[in-house]
């Protein structure tokens, strides 16, 4: 259903959009189909709701985030069912997920308390100079599947803070998970036109968001791809905008890590998700001298791991998103295998008609490989070696990509040199999993615009406004 001033709603031709569990390939349900109409719709809405909402002052907006936020905790295990249905993460990760959804909630809850201004020296004794914080206005948010709920939020919450209002468009894959997240907003009571959620023909929708010159802002997580016509097509009425896009992360491991650390990043960085995360590592460089047990070990940990259904316990890594998506990680595969690679586990998919594919490692991987430029997107670790810090820093600065690195090192001068000549937004130093609500998360390059999370993430839902008072 879609989510329009209030009210949920039917799409105004009455047609729909059926959706299948990833796992089984059951229908698990139908939604609206909407499309450039009832976009125009709630943009009007959230147009009128911005009028009211902007006026009210943020620890009044964010009591209403902390309401959302308790309602979420209330309803967190349904919402984690419903990802893992619709999507197919194991449940302990859906839930994982469903708390990282509600921490941007009650960060932004209170960073709603802390829109600060400035007043800054002026140049003149009769002068005094301002600096307001206004929210910039309605907010057109575009999501992705693989986070269908913690995405949501990190968008919505800082934006609500901040005194804009939303329409949300969500994947086509998970609109469920989207509708859960919006009961919670409606059972908040939150006011009429606040939040607007509209579902259906991607283009469409797209293309009155990004046309109307009531949008002020775009909001995008998805791939490198369709953000850049986004962002093409933002630019006739010049919107402020963020964009959330690929990454190719690499995970550099050297002869003085301690390698069963590294290991275990490995399968948190890569095997998280099936692989399905625009932070998860795509190319893994081992010291020379350590890479033979380095494979050893990641291979054994890897072999272990279980590949199935989601909501069976037990489960590390389940189906990929679609058929499209296998086919993409089985070409990628067969493509390192013709250029030197070699399976130390998995390499297939788990049966030909299913969505799964097995946890692999690839030895001996190449810079000719498609796996070595190319976002795999699936549970597929690659080895490469290198001999030094400056061939590996060079290696692993991606042409393009500049979202998240990891690296494992016990050598503190080499870690801050790291810190520093690693070309990404996130680095994670010994730490596979760094994202958290109060760190700001955004790519270099074509990974990205802009940061979410935060004191920076309500920023980019904020315009600074100058004010010179003279004639004192
Ligand atoms: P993925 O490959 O992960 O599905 P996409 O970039 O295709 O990534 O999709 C991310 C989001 O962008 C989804 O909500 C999708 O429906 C939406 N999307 C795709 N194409 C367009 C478009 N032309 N206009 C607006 N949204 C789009």
């Amino acid at each position: 259903m879609l989510y329009i001033n209030g009210e949920w709603k039917q799409s105004k031709s009455g047609s729909t959009s059926d959706i299948y569990n990833p796992a089984t390939g059951e229908l698990i349900g139908s939604v609206a189909s909407g499309g450039g109409e009832e976009t125009f719709e709630a943009i009007e809405a959230a147009k009128h709701a911005f009028i009211t909402w902007r006026r009210l002052p943020g620890p009044e907006r964010g009591k209403y985030l902390s309401k959302v936020a308790s309602i979420m905790r209330e309803k967190q295990d349904e919402i984690a069912e419903t990802i893992t249905l619709e999507m197919g993460k194991p449940l302990t990760d859906a839930k994982g997920e469903v708390i990282g959804a509600i921490n941007y909630v009650e960060w932004y809850a209170e960073e709603a308390k802390r829109i600060y201004g400035d007043i800054l020296p002026a140049s003149h004794p009769d002068k005094q100079l301002l600096v307001l914080k206004q929210p910039v206005g309605v907010t057109a948010a575009i999501t992705p599947w693989n986070f269908p709920a913690s995405m949501i939020t990190r968008k919505i919450a800082p934006a609500i803070a901040a005194g804009c209002t939303v329409v949300l468009k969500p994947a086509p894959a998970t609109p469920l998970s989207a509708m859960k997240i919006f009961e919670c907003f409606d059972a908040a009571k939150l006011p009429k036109g606040v939040v607007n959620l509209v579902m259906g023909e991607a283009e469409e929708i797209g293309k009155v968001m990004t046309e109307s010159r009531d949008v002020r802002k775009l909001t995008f997580t998805g791939s490198t791809k369709v953000g850049k016509l986004l962002l093409k097509n933002s630019a006739e009425t010049v919107k402020k905008v963020s964009m959330e896009l690929g990454g190719h992360a690499p995970f550099i491991v050297f002869e003085d890590a301690d390698v069963d650390v590294a290991v275990q990043g490995v399968l948190l960085t890569k095997f998280k998700n099936a692989g399905q995360t625009c932070i998860s590592t795509n190319r893994i460089y081992v010291h020379e001298a350590i890479a033979g047990n380095f494979g050893r070990k990641l291979a054994e940990k890897v072999a272990q791991l279980k590949v199935g259904n989601g909501m069976e316990s037990g489960v590390d890594v389940g189906p990929l998103i679609n058929s499209e998506a296998v086919e993409k990680v089985d070409s990628h595969v067969k493509d390192a295998m013709t250029k030197g690679g070699q399976v130390l586990c998995g390499g297939k998919r788990v049966n030909q008609h299913s969505n799964f594919f097995e946890a692999t490692v690839i030895n001996f991987a190449n810079d000719e490989m498609k796996i070595a430029k190319e976002e795999t997107f699936g549970p597929v670790a690659p080895i490469f070696t290198f001999q030094s810090e400056e061939e590996v820093v060079k290696k692993a600065n991606h042409e393009n990509y500049g979202l998240a690195a990891y690296c494992f090192t016990n050598n503190l001068g080499r870690s801050y040199r790291l810190m520093q000549d690693l070309d990404f937004g996130i680095v994670g130093m010994n730490d596979p999993a760094p994202i958290v609500a109060q760190a700001p998360f955004g790519g270099f390059k074509e990974s990205g615009i802009g940061k979410e999370g935060g004191k920076s993430g309500i920023l980019e839902y904020l315009e600074e406004k100058f004010v010179s008072v003279g004639s004192l």
